[in-house]
């Protein structure tokens, strides 16, 4: 049942009321704004509208001014807002895993690096409010050293297009049966596989190509391999892609928004893959073979995480 406030008549669903509110020459996000107006806790301004649960949902139209009224509200609340803010997701969401740092980068709540500022150690906090961890704040570092022996190869797949340039590792290419990189050494690099993905192999997976995607990572589970996604682009570049002149196409009508929903969800759904957001061609070389030749360390830690804290 929703109720026009505005003069109180009533209808069976939201898309109606919003459409009754022509009646009232009010468009579905000033009837919003006015009626129930919401404000940034930070500079006070209104929460910008575009659906109804995002609106009553978010408390800062911004990362930049969420990130501020972390740095200058009192220390107490702070905690008490940042740890609601997951104990409201795992809510709303029914989450089952501790959310991974691009999974709360693309949201409006701070990175894991800031929960452990305030509570000592994220994943503790996860435990406490009953999240299970994938992962642990490990000072391992992905040193690319402890397997770094000669006879070891990179495996590169026939299908991939615009293959990685490798600087001092032999490579061969195969024919792999999911993703677009692999090690010769399945022990040593615990079996992991590396599905490289441009801006817009990326755009193109995660919408159109979604169904197919998710058989490939299914693929990858049912061979109990380790699945990394490797995106040759920055996080916030991708989180704007729309704005990026060289990907985005008029009339597409994806959206970022769109787009990182069904990242997050696959992040909840499948808890051995990780997606990577690293910057160019030339670190995405490095970071796979810092992958391959350190072991197993890729499975403990979040990747998104150590690379942001340049530890990868
Ligand atoms: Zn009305």
């Amino acid at each position: 049942m929703a109720k026009c406030k505005v003069c109180d008549k009533e209808f069976e669903t939201d898309r109606q009321l919003h459409a009754h509110l022509k009646a009232h020459k009010l468009r579905v996000v000033g009837y919003y704004q006015s009626q129930y107006p919401r404000h940034d806790r930070q500079d006070g301004k209104i929460i910008k509208f575009k659906t109804k649960e995002q609106y009553f949902n978010d408390d800062f139209n911004t990362r930049t001014n969420l990130k501020n009224w972390i740095k200058s509200a009192p220390k107490e609340e702070v905690r008490e807002y940042c740890k609601n803010l997951l104990v409201k997701r795992k809510k709303k969401k029914e989450l089952e895993y501790a959310p991974t740092q691009v999974e709360l980068r693309t949201l409006l709540i701070p990175p894991i690096q800031c929960y452990n500022d305030l509570f000592g150690d994220y994943y503790s906090l996860c435990e406490e409010l009953g999240l299970k961890n994938k992962h642990s704040n490990s000072e391992e570092i992905i040193s690319g050293s402890e397997y770094k022996k000669p006879g070891y190869k990179i495996y590169i797949d026939t299908r991939e297009k615009k293959p990685l340039r490798f600087k001092d590792v032999e490579t061969e290419t195969r024919t792999l049966k999911f993703g677009d990189y692999a090690f010769s050494d399945e022990a040593a690099s615990c079996k992991c596989y590396i599905e490289r993905k441009s801006t817009s192999d990326f755009i193109g997976t995660l919408s159109g190509g979604y169904d197919r995607f998710c058989k490939e990572i299914e693929r990858a589970q049912q061979a109990n391999a380790g699945f990394v996604i490797l995106v040759e682009e920055t996080l916030n570049n991708c989180l704007s892609f729309n704005y990026l002149p060289h990907v985005y196409k008029k009339g597409t009508r994806v959206t970022p928004e769109y787009l990182f929903h069904n990242v997050r969800k696959l992040s909840q759904a499948y808890p051995f893959i990780q997606f990577l957001f690293v910057k160019g061609r030339v670190e995405a070389a490095e970071t796979v073979k810092k992958i391959f030749t350190s072991g197993c360390v890729f499975k403990k830690i979040d990747l998104q995480l150590a690379y942001d804290r340049k530890k990868l």
